[in-house]
């Protein structure tokens, strides 16, 4: 018998995001200072049997049925592939978010080592701007990344944009004809408090509305309902393919939402807004049994708020950013 990680408003968890690294070899200025953070030691990250037993109990026992890898960086943990081989060995569709630097040389093995999925970011189609926003002059390796999984058949590739008001915007219908031209799924982000340098505010949020808007301008869209995901879904009109808006700034979505975080020294949270975490490197290496595994991951998500509270006057920003938690 499964015991689904209910929380105290009644919603059922079934999806894990696993950071495999806090380390990157980008500096995207709304995720990461220019100087890079003090990176964790080796030893305080989980190791990949460490990362499996946590994943496995979490499935076989919770019910999880959706996983997905990223950081940091997830492609420069040395030997990735091999953890995707033992996570693809569990009932659970298995994606990875990723910058895509090293796709051209990794999406092979990733597959088939059993990735189902792929989601790349990319914030600039312009070559100049785009070195500006990551402090690296790699636009045409990401955009061979990008190729390189579509060749190797992962279904859907999405590509992850987040918008800043002033920085981006005006390349969202850029993003859009991209989108259509290459057959891929792009997906809007809203900016969210949780850049080291702290220069979010609520200005440079581009909302969903105003995304919707301009590329309905353009290429006009219908609404898709809502699921539990968390991007709303627009098709377009003409059968060109979808787009997909994550607005967790102005359309929040904790009510329907279903994840838990594993950062990569081990911490457990029951959102990206917490800021409490919870110890299981430590009941790992203590030599716990998977019913104490239970206890931590049963804790942890009966103590899960309503919801963040981004724009209020009471809302805390956690104490780690988004690439040292796992976005
Ligand atoms: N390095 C990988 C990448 O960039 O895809 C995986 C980790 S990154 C932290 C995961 C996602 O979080 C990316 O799509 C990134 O654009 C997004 N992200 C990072 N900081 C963000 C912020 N402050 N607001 C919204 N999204 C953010
Ligand atoms: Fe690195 Fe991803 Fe953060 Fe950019 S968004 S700095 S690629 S972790």
């Amino acid at each position: 018998m499964k015991r689904p990680l209910v929380d105290g408003f009644g919603r059922v968890h079934r999806d894990l995001r696993i950071s495999v690294t806090d380390r990157c070899n980008f500096r995207c200025s709304y995720c990461m200072p220019a100087e890079g953070l003090e990176w964790l030691p080796r030893e305080d990250l989980l190791t990949f049997e460490e990362i499996e037993r946590v994943a496995r109990v979490l499935v076989e026992r919770h019910g999880i049925d959706s996983i997905r890898l990223t950081g940091g960086e997830p492609t420069i943990r040395a030997n990735l592939p091999e953890l995707v081989g033992m996570l693809s060995a569990l009932p659970a569709d298995l994606s990875l978010t990723t910058n895509g630097s090293t796709l051209r040389l990794l999406a092979g093995r990733l597959a088939d080592a059993g990735l189902q999925r792929i989601n790349v970011s990319l914030d600039s189609l312009r070559a100049d701007r785009f070195a500006e926003m990551t402090l690296r002059d790699e636009l045409p390796k990401v955009l061979d990344g990008i190729e390189a999984a579509i060749e190797v058949g992962f279904d859907p590739v999405k590509v992850n944009v987040v918008v800043i008001r002033g920085v981006n915007d005006d390349e969202i219908v850029d993003f859009a004809r991209f989108g259509r031209e290459k057959g891929v799924v792009v997906r809007f982000i809203e900016f969210m408090p949780l850049d080291a340098d702290k220069a979010w505010n609520a200005r440079s949020v581009f909302s969903q509305e105003e995304i919707v808007a301009a590329i309905d301008a353009v290429y006009p869209l219908d609404a898709v309902e809502r699921t539990s995901a968390p991007a709303t879904r627009f098709r377009y009109s003409d059968g060109g393919g979808e787009i997909g808006v994550v607005a967790s700034v102005t359309r929040k979505f904790c009510d329907s939402c279903d994840r838990i975080r594993l950062t990569a020294d081990g911490q457990f949270r029951n959102c990206l807004f917490a800021i409490d975490e919870f110890d299981l490197r430590a009941a790992l290496r203590s030599g716990a049994d998977d019913e104490e595994l239970t206890a931590v991951f049963e804790g942890a998500v009966a103590a899960k708020w309503a919801g963040h509270g981004i724009g209020h006057v009471d809302f805390i920003r956690p104490a780690r950013s988004m690439s040292q938690i796992g976005g």
